[in-house]
């Protein structure tokens, strides 16, 4: 993809974000890796606003050039492409159940196969620090250690992935795991999946590699999976398990 086309796409992918629900405004912003650095989301204009070249481009010393300052969020979009070379986007929101867990500083527990797409069994919750500081990077960067995604306290969620296709498919992914575990603590909490069933579908998810256009390298669903977990009743419908929903309380 030439730099045009990439710009482009940025500002589709935000137009996307808004229209599926997943942002509202311009609080998101979508970094992708490009040369020595990165285009990002420019600072409070509105997306459908928003020409191709209107995107600053940030080298990773910092410095940056374009006709518009970058999202005041930059710094971790920075630091995650510094620090993670496997990630070439980085997409962040503050969409309404994720958010809600992180205000109540919640991490997502293995309540579904689909949180081995964020690449563990849990979904982290970031420690609030306040926005665009190097704190915030810090804590975020130590949320995301061996995952592709996680929640921010107090603020919002971050996905991540080999290319923006993914990183978007994967914060949509996030949110709806948020809204799932919202729901099901409102039946007295989830019954979670073990680790090892969790390793289980993180490799076959990396098995997965080269088939799927939409999502890359995931499928829509895992044959098989939905038996996992089966001591639910028929219905679907179990007793709380309160013993996993404590162990998951951060810490
Ligand atoms: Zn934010």
């Amino acid at each position: 993809m030439d730099e045009v086309a990439l710009r482009r796409s940025i500002i589709e992918h935000c137009l996307e974000m808004n229209a599926s629900g997943l942002n509202a405004g311009t609080s998101g912003n979508i970094s992708v890796r490009w040369g020595d650095g990165l285009l990002v989301t420019p600072t409070g204009i509105p997306y459908r606003d928003l020409a191709p070249g209107d995107l600053p481009f940030m080298r990773f010393d910092g410095t940056w050039q374009g006709p518009l300052a970058p999202s005041s969020e930059w710094r971790f979009h920075l630091d995650i492409l510094r620090n993670r070379p496997e990630v070439n986007a980085v997409v962040h929101t503050h969409p309404p159940y994720s958010t809600a867990l992180a205000i109540k500083h919640l991490e997502i527990p293995a309540l579904h196969y689909m949180i081995a797409a964020a690449g563990g069994n849990s979904i982290r919750c970031a420690r609030y620090e306040t926005y665009g500081t190097a704190a915030l990077s810090e804590a975020v960067l130590e949320a995301l250690e061996g995952r592709k995604a996680c929640l921010m306290a107090n603020h919002g969620m971050i996905a991540t992935g080999p290319s923006l296709d993914r990183a978007m498919w994967l914060a949509v992914e996030v949110e709806t795991l948020a809204r799932q575990y919202v729901l099901t603590l409102q039946l007295g909490g989830p019954i979670l999946l073990d680790d090892a069933e969790i390793d289980r579908v993180v490799e076959k998810f990396k098995g997965y590699g080269m088939r799927s256009k939409a999502a890359p390298d995931l499928p829509l669903s895992v044959p098989g999976a939905t038996t996992v977990g089966s001591a639910t009743s028929a219905a679907g419908i179990s007793p709380p398990d309160r013993r996993s929903c404590k162990a998951h309380r951060r810490r």
